[in-house]
């Protein structure tokens, strides 16, 4: 088997030559074999004819020999060819090339036929004699319808045969050169068909390596030519869609490297095959597991959430703790063409907001149904108690109603609180702003809490900025603001104890504080006391009449003047207030919030 197209094609040049050279080769060799033996038949016919007209007619038997001396001395003899007379008994009577003592005799399938009286009879034989080859010619002669004689020639054609076969000879050699010259231009032929395609496939490998900067040359416009033109045409596409491939994963990779949302993908075995910043951000780890298996029991989701997707093929939704985070995974299971299970796509959320949201709208509902339900479950067994007969006692019952009294105001404060908070959250509050002076609005709110401080024999301070400080705001709200911290302070601090209150400005701000020496607040209430409900100790605010609200609603109306309350604290030391308002407030700086 010869394996290279090259090969191939040397042999078939090789046979072609081979098989042209030599049908041309028999054929001139035949053919010129024949016109020798041609020319031989016809110079012994003639030689024949003339030793017949010239001797046999001419001489008695006896002088036939004479005669064919003279004959030959004649100049009619050629070299080549011997003639001689035969008579009917077989005998040869007169020879052109021996004397009449040493005659041979011939006796040969052409002199037999001769002698059986055909008239003209020629026949070719081959003799060998000496290594001499011969062609023989027998004549009767017929005298009154009888053979009286038979004219026989021979004719040494050795030289002949000798220069046919060195014509054999030349033509075997010239074969051979031809053979040899044929191989050369077949190699050359062939280098130039399989060169362009070798390179060719040279060029394919390195395309298939990933090179994709190969083109051939074109050098003709055969076919080719044409395939190298198709194979440049074909690479420069290739590099074309891959480059734009290229771009378009560069795209997805940029789209997923700054997506917020955690992205992860495993493959059909399992493996990981794509984490992006986010995943890892949120997963807090700098190195995700390497498999689906893994990766789902080191986070502890639900078991089974693999198998189960397998077979539905279903998104699945899963949430679960990272550490302080909350995430929602969800598991989608994408397809191949072939509807195959390929591959798992894993997004991952940060829903610790929203986690944080439900947990503060659940507790929210229990603290709302928890503050009216004690103030309920008084106001219910006062009036069952007075129905039971109380109502008799004046004095009793009067005390009775009393607390059922407070106890409606109570749960009315806190319908109103949560009415107001509830506008703030929906938006539905705006604002009236007006220029309010500092000093004189302090003092007003002041002179209001008097009384709460008196009760308590507490010393409340004022001390005024001295000049004109105006700020802008609803009055009637940052009246509200500052009645709940001062009323706190007094609240929260003991009998005897000093309130301070004053203002004073930096660039941006004008602040109002209010500092007392009261129980403090701890470090862990601290960030929590502007929550809704949140109370430090829930038993002694609520016998003070607090809702738990007031902070919260403060730190509202502050924000939406765009503003904000701070908070500092010691405990057992005292609490410091502070009140900031923007300086150059605008409509925008209040609305923003
Ligand atoms: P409340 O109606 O209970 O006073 P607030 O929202 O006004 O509700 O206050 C929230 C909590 O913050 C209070 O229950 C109290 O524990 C704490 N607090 C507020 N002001 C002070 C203060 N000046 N000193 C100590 N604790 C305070």
């Amino acid at each position: 088997m010869m394996k290279s197209i090259k090969a191939k094609l040397i042999a078939m040049y090789l046979g072609l030559v081979m098989i042209v050279m030599i049908v041309c080769g028999s054929f001139i060799l035949i053919s010129l074999q024949n016109i020798e033996n041609k020319r031989a038949e016809e110079q012994m016919r003639l030689y024949t004819e003339k030793i017949k007209e010239q001797v046999v007619l001419n001489y008695e038997e006896s002088g036939f020999q004479d005669g064919l001396i003279q004959f030959t001395q004649n100049g009619s003899n050629t070299s080549q060819i011997q003639g001689n007379i035969i008579n009917t008994d077989g005998k040869t009577i007169a020879s052109t090339i021996s004397s009449r003592s040493a005659l041979e005799d011939y006796r040969n399938s052409v002199i037999i036929s001769a002698l059986s009286g055909t008239e003209a009879f020629s026949q070719k034989s081959r003799t060998e004699e000496n290594g001499d080859i011969y062609i023989e010619y027998a004549e009767p002669v017929i005298v009154g319808g009888d053979v009286k004689y038979v004219i026989f020639t021979r004719m040494n054609v050795s030289s002949i045969y000798e220069s046919i076969d060195q014509t054999r000879r030349m033509l075997v050699l010239s074969v051979a050169i031809a053979f040899v010259l044929a191989a050369v231009m077949g190699y050359i032929f062939a280098n130039t068909i399989t060169g362009p395609i070798l390179s060719l496939s040279t060029k394919a490998k390195e395309l298939a390596r990933g090179r994709l900067d190969q083109t051939v040359k074109v050098n003709s416009d055969d076919e080719i030519g044409q395939l190298s033109d198709s194979f440049n045409y074909m690479a420069s596409e290739l590099s074309n869609t891959l480059s734009e491939m290229k771009k378009e994963k560069n795209k997805l990779e940029i789209i997923l490297h700054n997506m917020t949302d955690g992205v992860l993908s495993f493959d059909k075995s399992g493996t990981l095959s794509h984490c992006n910043m986010a995943a890892l951000e949120l997963l807090g780890t700098e190195k995700v597991e390497e498999d689906l298996e893994s990766f789902i029991n080191h986070y502890d989701i639900t078991s089974g959430v693999y198998i189960d997707m397998v077979d539905s093929k279903a998104t699945k939704n899963v949430n679960f703790w990272v550490g302080e985070k909350y995430l929602n995974a969800s598991f989608s299971p994408y397809l191949s063409e072939k509807d195959i299970l390929a591959g798992v796509v894993v997004v991952l959320q940060d829903n610790t907001e929203m986690k944080r949201l439900d947990e503060m709208r659940k507790e929210f509902v229990a603290n709302v149904s928890h503050e009216l339900r004690t103030p309920l479950t008084t106001v219910k067994s006062y009036a069952e108690t007075l129905l039971d007969g109380a109502l008799e006692d004046r004095e009793t019952a009067e005390e009775f109603l009393t607390i059922i009294n407070n106890e409606a105001d109570r749960m009315s404060f806190l319908v109103r609180d949560l009415l107001q908070l509830s506008r703030f959250d929906n938006n539905q509050i705006d604002l009236s702003l007006s220029r309010i002076n500092v000093d004189s609005f302090i003092s007003e709110n002041v002179k209001a809490s008097k009384i709460l401080a008196d009760n308590k024999k507490q010393e409340l301070i004022f001390t005024p900025i001295g000049r004109e400080v105006c700020i802008t705001a609803d009055r009637g709200r940052i009246t509200q603001v500052i009645n709940n911290v001062l009323t706190n302070a007094i609240k929260y601090s003991p009998e005897g104890s000093t309130v301070k209150v004053w203002a004073d400005e930096d660039e941006k701000y004008i602040r109002i504080n209010v500092e007392d020496n009261g129980i403090g607040i701890s470090k862990n209430d601290l960030p929590r006391i502007f929550e809704r409900f949140y109370r430090v100790d829930k038993a002694r605010s609520r016998a003070m009449g607090g809702t738990g609200l007031g902070l919260a609603i403060a730190k509202e109306i502050m924000e939406r003047h765009g503003g904000k309350i701070t908070v500092e604290s010691e405990m057992l030391q005292g609490t410091k207030m502070t009140l900031w308002f923007l300086k150059n407030i605008t409509e925008t700086d209040a609305e923003q919030e």
